[in-house]
């Protein structure tokens, strides 16, 4: 057991954790695991999300300081930027198309409609109050970068929603790190390199105890999940959006084939465990660590480009979600009977470009900002009430294609710019003895 490598142990927990939640639910055990199992989920997760804020300061203070010249730092950053934005409307475009052919919101009973409205409705005016805070493109189209700029680093380290300020306090501390003379700052660099360290090791225990972590979580997602029924009534509307999802990983596939040589089989065995994670946990934050480790360790991307290409992804980077925001947005507006125009459909390529930029990392952030899409085009956001029953398998399956997407581009870039090496695989659980 010892030495299975860590996907199996973690898809063995996987499974272990559906049989117990199912044997959970048929014993009258369902107490018991919400009390005795499920706090194991939330504190394995917790311990993840709290290695987040750490690992990207060190790692992007550490990773820009070692570049050494800005130009390099452009270089990177013009092309990650690049290659982000291209795959996000190609996973919109992507969604568009199959739910314009597949239609899976022209079959829906009216009665199916106003059940599924009145059983969600109290989510949904939550959810849809939350979307309010966050103003239209029309509104304030700069209130992207206004965001982006902390005016508190503690207040912008306080939330893990808040990322991206995180992500350009680092940017902003490692550019003048460069720009100041080296002698001076020779103990600033060594204690970031130091403290990087720590947080890697934090990360690799964290990883230890992975397969317990997603045995309870998925045993209590089993617990809490809604009855089959609903799943059938949407099904059509799962089924699009999972073969959407799988035509992105798809593309990836290709497209790391074709720009860095490499076979699925090596990018797909390497990154495996950071895509169940993403799977049990529904966060790319949470997942980053892990799809760091396995990104540098394992498909040989450098430091510099893991560290500035990854934390970046995480939130910008949300291909999944893309596809989702498309086949949702016209989901909904088929089962209300809107006849969305070619303008419209142009609209959700813009706004759910942009709406799965700014959707934070953790789960459900898709579908708040879907009510920003639907609002775009004119579809009442009332509306998400129809897809909430689903919501969380759906968000399970997003953030996996979120993660294999932003570990597919730190791939192209870094061979990109010449920063793709060979891996050096560390056995995951090399320390199990030291700590053990
Ligand atoms: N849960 C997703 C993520 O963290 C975001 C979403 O809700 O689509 O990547």
């Amino acid at each position: 057991m010892k030495n299975l490598p860590l996907h199996w142990k973690i898809l063995i927990g996987m499974a272990l954790g559906v049989l117990f939640g199912v044997v959970a639910v048929n014993t009258g055990l369902e107490d018991f695991t919400r009390k005795w199992i499920m706090p194991w989920g939330k504190i394995f997760l917790n311990a993840l999300k709290l290695i987040a804020v750490p690992l990207i300061l060190a790692s992007l203070i550490k990773g820009i300081s070692d570049l050494k010249d800005i130009s390099k730092l452009s270089q990177i950053g013009g092309r990650t930027l690049a290659i982000y934005v291209a795959t996000t409307v190609t996973a919109v475009v992507i969604g568009l198309l199959l739910v314009n052919i597949i239609q899976p919101g022209s079959g829906i009973a009216e009665s199916t409609r106003t059940s599924l409205m009145k059983e969600n409705q109290t989510k949904s005016n939550e959810y849809q109050g939350k979307a309010k805070d966050t103003p239209t493109f029309k509104e304030a189209p700069l209130r992207f970068i206004e965001d982006m700029v902390p005016d508190n680093i503690v207040g912008a380290a306080s939330s893990n929603k808040n990322m991206l300020q995180v992500i350009f306090f680092a940017i902003f501390f490692g550019i003048a790190m460069i720009l100041v003379k080296e002698e001076k700052v020779r103990v600033v660099k060594e204690f970031f390199d130091g403290f990087n360290d720590i947080v890697l090791k934090m990360v690799d225990l964290v990883i230890l105890a992975a397969p317990y972590g997603v045995f309870a979580l998925l045993a209590g997602l089993v617990v809490t999940s809604p009855s089959a029924d609903i799943f059938i009534a949407l099904g059509k509307y799962a089924f699009t959006l999972i073969l959407g999802l799988a035509v992105m990983i798809g593309v990836y596939a290709v497209l790391v084939a074709i720009f860095t040589g490499k076979s699925p089989g090596f990018f797909f065995k390497a990154i495996a465990p950071a895509q169940l994670l993403a799977f049990s946990t529904s966060s790319s934050a949470a997942t980053l660590p892990v799809t760091m480790e396995r990104v540098e360790e394992h498909l040989g991307v450098e430091k510099e480009v893991v560290s500035f290409v990854l934390p970046i992804g995480a939130t910008v980077n949300m291909d999944g979600t893309s596809v989702y925001q498309a086949v949702a947005a016209v989901f909904i507006a088929q089962v209300y009977g809107f006849d969305l125009t070619f303008g419209d459909q142009i609209t959700i390529v813009f706004t759910a470009t942009l709406a799965s930029i700014g959707s934070a990392a953790v789960p459900s952030a898709g579908i708040v900002m879907l009510v920003i899409v639907l609002e775009s085009i004119g579809v009442p956001p009332a509306g998400i009430a129809l897809i909430f029953a689903v919501d969380r398998p759906l968000d399970m399956c997003r953030t996996v294609v979120n993660v294999t997407g932003d570990a597919a581009v730190s791939m192209l870039v870094a061979k990109s710019v010449g920063k793709l090496g060979e891996p050096k695989v560390k056995n995951w659980d090399d320390n199990y003895d030291k700590v053990a």
